[in-house]
This record gives C-alpha cells, sequence and structure tokens, in this order.
C-alpha cells in the first residue's frame, strides 16, 4: 500500500511505487487515494473521483502498479489501519506492506491507532540515496530501501498548472490529458 492526495500524481509517486515493487518483488503496489485528506484541509485543489481518476491514467500501463479507491468506497477521512484491516480482510493470504517517505515515517508515533498498523504491516521506508536512512520506532517489522527521488511535489506542479509552466515530464502524458479534458487546476 503506498498511500497519498495524488492531487495530482506525479513521477516521483511513480518512480517510488515502482522501485519499491522491484526490489521487495511485491505482486502488486496499491496506490490508495486519499478520499479526504483532512491533514491538507484548505490545500486539495480536486475531488476524490478526479485524483483516482489521475491515478488509474497513470498506472494504465504499468505492470503491477493499481489505483485503489478502497478510501472513497468508506468515504469519510481513513486511518491507516483501517484501509490495511480491509486490505486483509480481502486478501487474507497477502503479506502486506506499508511505502512511507522517511518524512512521514517520522510522524508514526502521531498515528491513530498505531500498534494495529504494527501488526498488519510490514512498514518499507523510503529514502533518497546518501540521505541517512531513517530508523522506525521499536515495535515495527520494517524495511529500508534507497530509491531515487525526483524533486517534484504536487504542490508545485498545482503551481505550475495556475501559471502556465510546462508540465510535460513531471506528470506522465496519460494524466495531463485527463486535465486538460477534465478542465482540472485551472485558475
Ligand atoms: P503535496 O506537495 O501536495 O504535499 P505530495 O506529493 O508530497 O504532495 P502525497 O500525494 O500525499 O503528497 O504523497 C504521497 C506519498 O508520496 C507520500 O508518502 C510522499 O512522501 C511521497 N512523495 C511525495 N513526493 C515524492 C517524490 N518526489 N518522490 C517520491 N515520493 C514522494
Amino acid at each position: 500500500m503506498f498511500g497519498g492526495t495524488f492531487d495530482p500524481i506525479h513521477v516521483g509517486h511513480l518512480v517510488t511505487a515502482i522501485n519499491v515493487r522491484h526490489s521487495l518483488s511485491l505482486d502488486q503496489v496499491l496506490l490508495v487515494v486519499a478520499n479526504d485528506p483532512w491533514q491538507k484541509a484548505g490545500t486539495v485543489a480536486t475531488s476524490a473521483a478526479d485524483r483516482l481518476a489521475m491515478v488509474e491514467a497513470a498506472v494504465a500501463e504499468v505492470p503491477g502498479l493499481e489505483a485503489s479507491d478502497i478510501e472513497l468506497q468508506r468515504g469519510d477521512h481513513s486511518y491507516t489501519t483501517d484501509t490495511l484491516s480491509e486490505l486483509r480482510r480481502r486478501h487474507a493470504n497477502a503479506q502486506l506492506f506499508l511505502i512511507l517517505g522517511s518524512d512521514a515515517a517520522a510522524g508514526l508515533p502521531t498515528w491513530e491507532r498505531v500498534e494495529e498498523v504494527q501488526e498488519l504491516a510490514t512498514l518499507v521506508v523510503v529514502t533518497r540515496p546518501g540521505a541517512e536512512a531513517m530508523t522506525p520506532p521499536a515495535g515495527w517489522t520494517y524495511e529500508r530501501l534507497e530509491v531515487p527521488r525526483l524533486e517534484v511535489s504536487s504542490t508545485d506542479l498545482r503551481a505550475r498548472f495556475s501559471d502556465g509552466r510546462p508540465l510535460d515530464y513531471l506528470v506522465t502524458a496519460p494524466v495531463q490529458r485527463l486535465i486538460r479534458e477534465r478542465g482540472l487546476y485551472l485558475p
């Protein structure tokens, strides 16, 4: 599971998901779209349905990556533990991995019902090459992986949309097309 707001999904997200899948030989990486990213209240520019459609467009041609609407189906806002529990119900025999950047992993102690997450999933902490690897707090089963980190962020992309700078190669062509078709991120 690789969760995010994906507003919009960009090549940094895809490079991470593809490399984690390769390094750990995972069957599948689910890009789980946050329905209501309440921690980002006020900054989310597009609906959950549009963000899901962008993720679907981004992964359509990528083997082993899949867009997940699990948190949209549940509605409201989801805690990671609820999402992992649902994945456990759907895939009783699967080993579950939770992919997080070092920055996100640093916030783990503040998570809701974190001990349930520890039970449900192996943590995958992703760091950029050469960066100091973050060690999760006690209690976690974890893997640490170095993955190239492209200097692109959704926040910067939204700013680029609004003042007309090019998006080419920062988001994939199908995502750019979808954004145009749906008239997303217009100033
Ligand atoms: P924003 O700039 O709006 O905060 P974001 O891309 O950082 O957007 P999310 O869409 O929520 O935010 O990110 C989902 C996950 O992708 C998070 O775990 C985040 O750490 C990770 N991520 C964000 N940017 C990159 C990047 N350039 N390379 C790899 N992983 C990234």
